[in-house]
C-alpha cells in the first residue's frame, strides 16, 4: 500500500520509511508560484527528501493559458553546482544566458545548462508564443569533481524515443532500456517522459541500483494498488527492477532516478553547494555583479538575492 503523506512534517520520515518497508511513498508536491504569479507544483526538494539520485529539484508548471503579452517571465538569476533541465509538453520558452546563448525550446527538445562554478540565465515565454504552456524544470546536483567546473549550455533538438505503439518514452537523460541519451550529465541517472498512448498495463524496466521518483503530468496512472494523480510525487526506493503502470485513459508521467547521491548538498535559492560559506560567497558575488557574467536581451530586471541566514539552513 502506498502511504499518503499529508504534509511536510511527515514527509521527513519518508526515506527511512521507504527503505524499511520497500513501499511506494506518496508525497504531495507543494503548490507555489513562480516570480510572476504562475501557479506550479514543486515536487522536489521536500523536507525529508532532498534528492532522488542526483535530481534535486522538480517543478511541474501548467498546463497554463498564456495570454498575449504575458506568460512565464523569470529574469536573470545565478546558479552554481547544478544542471538545469528544461522539458516541455506544450508551448515554447526562450532561454538566454551569460555565455551569450539564446535558445528557443519546443516540445521534444531538451535544454541543459551546466552551471559549474557560476552562470546566470533568464527564461521567458517568447513574444510569439502559442498561448499554452506545460512542462517541467529539473535540477541535477553536480558531483564533487565537476561542481566547480566551467559553465556550458547545450540544446538537444532530438532525443532517443522508445516507441512501442501503446507507450512512447522519451529518454531525457541517462540510460534506460539499452538506450543512452546524448544529454551531457556527470552522474549515473535516468530521466524519462512516459506517454501512455493506449490504455492497459505497461511494464517498464528499472535499474535496481537506482532510487526513483514518478510524477504524473497528465491524466491518471495506477501502479499495482497505488492510484497516482497529478500533484503527488511517488518515491520508489532502491531495489526495484520493474514498474507496471496501468491507465484507463491516455496519461503521461515523468520518471527520474539514480543511485543515492554520495554527497550531502546545501541548497539555498538557486545555489547548490556544500557549505554555508560557499553560499554566502556566491550570493554576495551575484549581488555585487561579479563571477556570473551578464544576461543580455532580457527585457526586465535581474532577480535580487534574498538575505541568506545560514543558521536557518544548516
Ligand atoms: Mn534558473
Amino acid at each position: 500500500m502506498s502511504k499518503l503523506i499529508p504534509g511536510r512534517e511527515t514527509a521527513r520520515k519518508c526515506e527511512a520509511h521507504a527503505s524499511e518497508t520497500d513501499e511506494v511513498v506518496a508525497i504531495p508536491a507543494r503548490q507555489t508560484q513562480l516570480g510572476n504569479g504562475l501557479a506550479i507544483y514543486r515536487a522536489l526538494p521536500q523536507v525529508g527528501l532532498k534528492l532522488i539520485g542526483p535530481w534535486c529539484f522538480l517543478d511541474h508548471f501548467g498546463p497554463l493559458d498564456v495570454k498575449p503579452g504575458a506568460g512565464l517571465r523569470v529574469g536573470p538569476h545565478p546558479h552554481i553546482g547544478l544542471q538545469t533541465v528544461t522539458w516541455l509538453l506544450t508551448g515554447e520558452l526562450l532561454h538566454r544566458d551569460s555565455l551569450g546563448m539564446t535558445q528557443r525550446i519546443l516540445p521534444g527538445q531538451l535544454n541543459l545548462m551546466t552551471s559549474g562554478n557560476g552562470i546566470a540565465h533568464s527564461e521567458e515565454s517568447p513574444a510569439d508564443h502559442a498561448g499554452r504552456l506545460h512542462g517541467v524544470q529539473l535540477w541535477v546536483a553536480l558531483p564533487e569533481d565537476e561542481r566547480l567546473g566551467e559553465p556550458r549550455f547545450d540544446h538537444y533538438p532530438e532525443l532517443p524515443l522508445i516507441d512501442r505503439s501503446a507507450l512512447r518514452i522519451s529518454l531525457l537523460a541517462g540510460e534506460s532500456m539499452g538506450l543512452q541519451s546524448p544529454a551531457r550529465v556527470f552522474s549515473p541517472l535516468v530521466g524519462l517522459d512516459i506517454e501512455l498512448v493506449d490504455t492497459g498495463r505497461h511494464p517498464i524496466d528499472l535499474n535496481p541500483d537506482y532510487e526513483h521518483g514518478l510524477l504524473v503530468l497528465e491524466g491518471r496512472v495506477a501502479m499495482a494498488d497505488h492510484q497516482m494523480d497529478i500533484g503527488t510525487l511517488f518515491y520508489l526506493p532502491v531495489g526495484r527492477s520493474r514498474l507496471e503502470l496501468d491507465n484507463a485513459a491516455p496519461a503521461r508521467a515523468l520518471l527520474i532516478g539514480g543511485p543515492p547521491f554520495p554527497d550531502t548538498i546545501l541548497m539555498w535559492w538557486n545555489l547548490v553547494a556544500r557549505t554555508a560559506a560557499e553560499i554566502t560567497v556566491a550570493r554576495n558575488d551575484w549581488e555585487q555583479g561579479r563571477r556570473f557574467g551578464t544576461v543580455t536581451g532580457y527585457d526586465g530586471e535581474r532577480i535580487a538575492a534574498p538575505r541568506f541566514d545560514y543558521r536557518l539552513k544548516s
